[in-house]
């Protein structure tokens, strides 16, 4: 009898499994059953389509069912949906969403690649005409038809991570007005507060209203349209909803199959990606892995690793020795030409799951500054205090932030050190980069760290009684704001001053980027001055505590 193969879920996890189980094993049936009406469509394609940037739905259905058959010979049932597994006798109980009917199936190896269901929140008024969700092709069908039927010009998106701000800045493009609302105190999450709040300004800058720390209370009708209330602020009138609160694990099957599901919420694998049925095999969204970087159980909801993951769980049925490395969370985003990224796990992360830390900041150019059009990247890198091991990064820029964060996040899976950051050889000529690229000076930066040559100071050691604050900038820098009992001592005169500067009491340098304070750091310890730096410089003060920052009157 022919080996079969069941999928359940045709996104990226399950229609990569599927076509690979083909390259592999041209005997086997291959089975893969869809309850939405397409399988392998670009769902992170869709918050274009709403903003018309991707005008035409068909784009986004990368492969039909008649594809799958022609070119892979993979039965592709969509409109049915697997209601029940019977382990024990190793089928599946499967609905025809069209006509109701159901019909048992066999299988040899069964792989559920079910995805996310979206996280609703339990406040009154999410069901009404106007709130919407974008998840797949009808979603955003529903949502664009709204638009244009209704004439609707302003929407309120409720959840400011990637999704949220991908399809609020898509709203913006087709001319609405849009108000994001968020319950962090910040937009992105993957980002730490300093990197994030550049994004918000710019996305201020574009016309987007930002409300933080404000959780959707309930959404009402009202004379012209949804009222959207939320925990702090006024209510918020609008035409339209767009909830983007993230997603869950979707493990319904799996639980009522009795398979184990992780501390995180998805449905346990091992490396294999095997569940802990030996003919059940996971993938995707559905799924908790392992943290690359602290080697915790951890569950990321990105294409990329469904669907690296289907890939794998289609070798190891295969036969082959197949392993999934783990996630790492590699994402990137594009806001009104404004891009970022981050790979691993950020400080707000490591402090939480008790990881040792420390974190850089520099804020170098795309490439040489000398070749027009050069583009400053905001770009912080954490890593390990002891050894260097790079435990994550996260950029923030016009241009190349991927480039950088791709070669970190690599970096990353192979467990490299800022000492081989320092050392990376990369690609460089004037409109490219720079001979030490951004990615090699955090390297540098981190490794002077960990040599002694850059001893770091804490944001929260500025308070301190017993320290000296030493602003290194020019004195009209320094004017047009610094950090309140800072003392302007400019490195152009730092030489010549240093009879100004105590002996007995620890100095703490910092400037606009953290480049001029770590050569007068230098200068300064090699003096025999008790020195350290305050590295990201004063936007990234200013971000966190910009109430510590001060103007002088002119
Ligand atoms: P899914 O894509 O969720 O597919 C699971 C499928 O399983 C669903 O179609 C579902 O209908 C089906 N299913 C579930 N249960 C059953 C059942 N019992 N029977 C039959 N079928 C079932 N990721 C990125 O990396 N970059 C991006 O830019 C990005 N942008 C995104 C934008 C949007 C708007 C969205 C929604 C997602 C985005 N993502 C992005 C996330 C990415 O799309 C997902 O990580 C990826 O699709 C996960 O693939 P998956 O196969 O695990 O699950």
């Amino acid at each position: 009898m022919r080996k079969r193969i069941l999928i359940v879920g045709g996104v990226a996890a399950g229609a990569s499994c599927a076509a690979r189980a083909r390259r592999l094993d041209e005997s086997a049936e291959i089975v893969l059953f869809e309850r939405g009406p397409h399988v392998s469509f670009a769902s992170c394609g869709l918050p274009y389509h709403v903003g018309d940037v991707i005008p035409d739905e068909g784009d986004l259905l990368l492969v039909t069912p008649g594809r799958f058959r022609e070119r892979f010979d993979i039965d592709v049932q969509v409109r049915h949906e697997v209601v029940e597994i019977d382990r024990a006798a190793r089928t599946v109980r499967v609905r025809d969403l069209g006509s109701g009917a159901e019909r048992t199936e066999r299988y040899d190896a069964l792989v559920l690649a079910t995805g996310t269901s979206p996280i609703r929140p339990d406040v009154p008024g999410v069901d009404l005409p106007g709130v919407f969700s974008v998840r797949t092709v009808p979603d955003t069908r529903r949502l664009r038809a709204f638009i244009e039927e209704r004439g609707a010009r302003r929407a309120v998106v409720v959840g400011a991570g990637f999704i949220g701000l991908e399809v609020a800045e898509n709203l913006a493009h087709r001319g609405l007005s849009v108000t994001i609302v968020e319950r962090a105190p910040q937009v992105l999450a993957p980002l730490d507060v300093e990197m994030a709040c550049p994004v918000q300004r710019h996305l201020e800058a574009n016309g987007l209203s930002i409300r933080l720390e404000a959780a959707l209370t309930g959404i009402e009708e009202s004379a012209g349209g949804l009222r959207v209330r939320t925990s702090a602020g006024a209510p918020i009138d609008t035409d339209l909803v767009v909830l983007a609160l993230g997603v869950r694990p979707e493990t319904t099957l799996a639980r009522q199959a009795g398979l184990a599901i992780g501390p995180t919420g998805g449905v346990k694998v091992d490396e294999s990606l095997r569940t802990d049925d030996p003919h059940v095999w996971a993938a995707g969204d559905a799924v908790e892995t392992r943290c690359v970087v602290t080697g915790a159980p951890r569950v990321v909801a990105l294409a990329g690793p469904a669907s690296r993951q289907g890939r794998v769980a289609a070798d190891v049925i295969a036969g082959r020795p197949a392993r999934f490395r783990g996630v790492q969370g590699t994402i990137v985003c594009g806001l009104f030409g404004l891009t970022a990224a981050s790979t691993g796990l950020n400080e707000r992360a490591l402090r939480a799951a008790g990881v040792p830390h420390r974190a850089v900041w520099l804020h170098p150019s795309n490439h040489v500054g000398y070749y027009p059009g050069a583009e400053t990247i905001h770009l912080k890198l954490v890593f390990d205090p002891e050894e260097g091991r790079i435990l994550g990064a996260q950029a923030v820029g016009k241009a190349d932030v991927d480039k950088r964060i791709d070669v970190i996040a690599t970096a990353i899976q192979m467990r490299a050190t800022v000492f081989d950051l320092e050392e990376a050889e990369l690609c460089y000529a004037p409109q490219f980069g720079a001979a030490k690229d951004a990615v090699n000076v955090a390297g540098m930066i981190a490794a002077n760290h960990l040599r002694g040559d850059l001893p770091l100071a804490d944001w929260d050691e500025v308070g301190r009684d017993d320290v000296l604050l030493v602003d290194v900038r020019e004195p009209g820098e320094f004017a047009a704001g610094h950090i309140r009992g800072a003392t302007n001592v400019p490195l152009s005169e730092l030489r010549d001053r240093l009879e100004e500067l105590p002996r007995d009491r620890e100095i703490l340098v910092y400037c606009q980027s953290g480049k001029r304070s770590y050569d007068a750091a230098r200068a300064l310890a090699q003096r025999g001055f008790m020195v350290r730096n305050l590295l990201g410089g004063i936007e990234n003060i200013e971000c966190r505590h910009g109430d510590w920052i001060t103007v002088d009157q002119p």
